[in-house]
């Protein structure tokens, strides 16, 4: 089982969209994958086909020790893979964890139980570098980056990059970034490719080959409780993020 946290302390740069639709395209090439949602906005669980108003038991539960994770996660079969859901009580788990012990490692040992259930593990991380995040870069081996190729990306990946580091060297010796996705991306846009070929230049083989377009379609899917993957397949973006998991599976073949 490899687990990995889909971040960037940037919001609305795609974070969720890459989590729930790499999650569809991995289950659909047949992985047993379960996302698990750490941002209280929940909208990775209801993206998902999982309704965060009526969630039993959460992400929060595990936290907080009160549930397990095979009790708290719920198959969407709509959508192929299992979901630990978030909603608001997400929010008050960061003043409630600060009092207890291994606080940035509750996922992670949660994560344990459910090693052999799983081929991959993906979290939505908030837009932040809190406990939330850090809990689940304790528990991860690898980061997804999804990034939108304008003028100011590069400076943002920096303070990144540095936590990534600090956790790496700190707290998980397994982390590393595993990749930089292109996303919302548009050929047509000088500027766009410039900074693709940036990145290329100074990440060289950390940039994923694929590359997800902006597309319609992913953006309307969620409104219907759905990753575009599913509601409609044939969708640009939804074929990027099916090549994406392709090169995801052979990526960790390496690992
Ligand atoms: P984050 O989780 O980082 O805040 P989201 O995944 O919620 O970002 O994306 C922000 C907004 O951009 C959402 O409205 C989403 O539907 C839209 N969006 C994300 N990726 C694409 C894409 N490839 N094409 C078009 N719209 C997109
Ligand atoms: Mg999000």
């Amino acid at each position: 089982m490899k687990i990995f946290c889909v971040a960037n302390q940037k919001g609305g740069v795609g974070k969720t969209t890459t989590t729930v639709n790499l999650a569809a395209g991995l289950a659909k090439i047949g992985q047993r994958v379960l996302m698990v949602d750490l941002d209280p906005q929940g909208n990775a669980t209801m993206g998902s086909g999982v309704d965060k108003r009526k969630l039993e038991l959460s992400v929060y539960d595990v936290l907080l020790e009160s549930a397990s994770i095979k009790e708290a996660a719920v198959k969407s079969e709509k959508v192929g893979y299992s979901v630990l859901g978030a909603n608001r009580d997400l929010a008050g788990a960061e003043v409630e964890l600060v009092a207890l012990e291994h606080r940035d490692q509750r996922l992670r040992t949660a994560l344990q139980e459910v090693s052999g259930d799983y081929d991959f593990v993906l979290i939505d991380c908030p837009p932040s570098l809190s406990m939330l995040t850090l809990n689940g870069l304790c528990s991860a081996h690898g980061v997804i980056v999804p990034m939108q190729c304008e003028y100011f990306a590069l400076e943002g990946l920096t303070d990144l990059v540095n936590t990534i580091k600090q956790v790496h060297a700190n707290l998980n010796k397994d982390l590393q970034i595993i990749g930089l996705l292109r996303v919302m991306f548009d050929p047509r846009i000088t500027l766009q490719q410039q900074v693709s070929d940036q990145l290329k230049a100074h990440f060289a083989d950390k940039v994923f080959n694929a590359v997800i377009p902006r597309n319609v379609r992913l953006a309307e899917a969620p409104s219907y409780g759905l990753p575009g993957v599913v509601f409609d397949p044939s969708a640009k973006g939804s074929q990027a993020f099916v090549e994406f998991a392709s090169e995801m599976v052979e990526r960790i073949k390496k690992m």
